[in-house]
């Protein structure tokens, strides 16, 4: 018996007692692999020396004080680090308490920011059908998860939503990759000339998109042509790096990959490694200079953002991470992650597609490749492949999405950046086994 409001009321969840390295253990004593980082987050994996001590360290020098009346040596440190190491053109952070609040204050930023130009009419926010933003109304309305938003959709704030960058499905046959990134960034700039350019605020959209669809990469150049529409218009560009940024793909921000800095960013997951609860928006420097010389005053806040403790354990995971050149083990591992999905999956009946930017991969399950046809959502194979997983020791981080009309199952791989070559091994021979063995239940 719980009395703890589960997202699957009735659902039995096994209990997590203890974590070391790459390892979750339950309280029967059962290891589990932990190769999505829980939802890519346990960047260092679980118990890390440096990080504990450093959140020791700070419990005992001062655990809390409130940002009306104080800042904080390690929330100016580790704000200090963020923009030392930002994408070009970044001036503040914003420090909070997770994705969704990022997402939040980045939303209100850029709404301020226009209010403080005297571009009050600025009001819609246009994102994209193949996204997730979070589970806040704000996050819910920009969101693209139309699962995730029916049931709240009279309570969102209008968004307008145009085509993801989904180069699997979207993609037609008979254009390159930059012809669909000119496609798609058109198909923007007919939205925003449609609404009224003066009346648009922003574009918001994950460099790598995440939670809905399973590690998909936009295609070389669109972010540049993006960039280029809201640019022409005005709109500011918001990045969420929520799920794929501070190192995830290879880079520490996935969008200089892309070869984009934005107005404002968003990051959480990786950026405290699961130790703290903290999200922060990197704050483009227009942005800021437009409040500053305003009203001086960001109309926003809450109890806990720049907790110190949250602020030691990120700090020190990002010198962690840096210290140990850990991006190069991301950029190694992720190659040799892939190479071995594709060695395993690339000829499976069942497996459409295998995509993904460093430690953060995913495949594609469908019911018959040639087609690209999904599963019925009904079999919730997504559901049955976590379940498969689990039973061999293995976590992974499967989803069922619908968007444009095709629901697609996937499954996303994000395991900790001290990943080695003989854990690769095993997480791809237990997914193969647990893949095989939820198809073999529904066929
Ligand atoms: N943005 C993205 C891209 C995410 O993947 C998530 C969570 O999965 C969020 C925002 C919301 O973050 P949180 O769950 O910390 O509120």
């Amino acid at each position: 018996m719980t009395h703890i409001l589960h997202r699957l009321i009735r659902h039995d969840y096994p209990r997590a007692a203890t974590a070391r390295g790459l390892y979750i253990h339950d309280r029967d004593g059962k290891a589990y692999l932990d190769a999505s980082g829980g939802a890519a987050v346990s960047c260092l994996g679980h118990g890390h020396p440096d990080v504990l001590a450093a959140m020791h360290a700070q419990l005992d020098t001062l655990a809390y004080a409130h940002t009306s009346f104080f800042t904080t040596d390690v929330a100016e440190a580790l704000a200090d680090d963020l923009i030392a190491h930002a994408p070009p053109g970044m001036s503040h952070v914003y420090l909070v308490s997770g994705g969704s609040e990022a997402i939040e204050a980045a939303l209100k930023l850029a709404r301020q920011y226009f209010v403080e130009k005297g571009e009050k009419q600025r009001r819609h926010f246009i994102a994209r059908r193949q996204s997730y933003h979070g589970n806040t109304l704000g996050a819910l309305a920009v969101g693209g998860n139309e699962w995730r938003r029916k049931q709240f959709a009279p309570l969102l704030i209008e968004t307008h939503h145009v085509s993801p960058c989904f180069e699997y499905r979207g993609k037609r046959d008979d254009e390159t990759a930059e012809q669909y990134g000119q496609r798609l960034a058109d198909e923007l700039d007919a939205k925003i000339r449609a609404l009224g350019p003066d009346t648009v605020i922003a574009f918001v959209a994950e460099t790598v998109v995440g939670a809905t669809a399973g590690a998909v990469p936009p295609v070389p150049g669109y972010f540049r042509k993006v960039r280029e529409v809201c640019d022409r218009h005005g709109v500011l560009l918001i990045l969420d790096e929520v799920m794929s940024g501070m190192g995830r793909t290879g880079t520490l921000h996935a969008c200089t990959q892309d070869g984009v800095s934005p107005d404002l960013m968003t990051i959480a997951k990786g950026l405290g490694g699961g130790y703290a609860a903290i999200g922060a928006v990197l704050v483009g420097g227009k942005v800021i200079d437009a409040i500053s010389a305003g009203s001086g005053l960001f109309q926003h806040g809450h109890t806990y953002i720049g907790h110190p403790v949250s602020c030691a354990a990120a700090l020190a995971v990002q010198r962690v991470i840096r210290r140990d050149k850990l991006l190069d083990n991301v950029v190694q591992q992720g190659a040799l992650l892939r190479r071995r999905l594709q060695e395993r999956f690339a000829n499976h009946h069942h497996v459409g597609d295998i995509r993904g930017r460093g430690l953060f991969q995913a495949i594609e399950l469908v019911a018959d490749r040639a087609e690209k046809r999904p599963f019925d959502p009904a079999l919730k194979l997504n559901a049955r492949i976590k379940a498969e997983a689990m039973a061999r020791g293995l976590l992974v981080y499967p989803m069922g999405g619908t968007i444009d009309g095709v629901h697609g199952d996937h499954v996303l791989l994000a395991p900790p950046f001290i990943v080695q070559p003989q854990d690769i091994e095993t997480i791809v021979e237990r997914l193969g086994g647990a893949v095989d063995a939820a198809i073999a239940g529904v066929a």
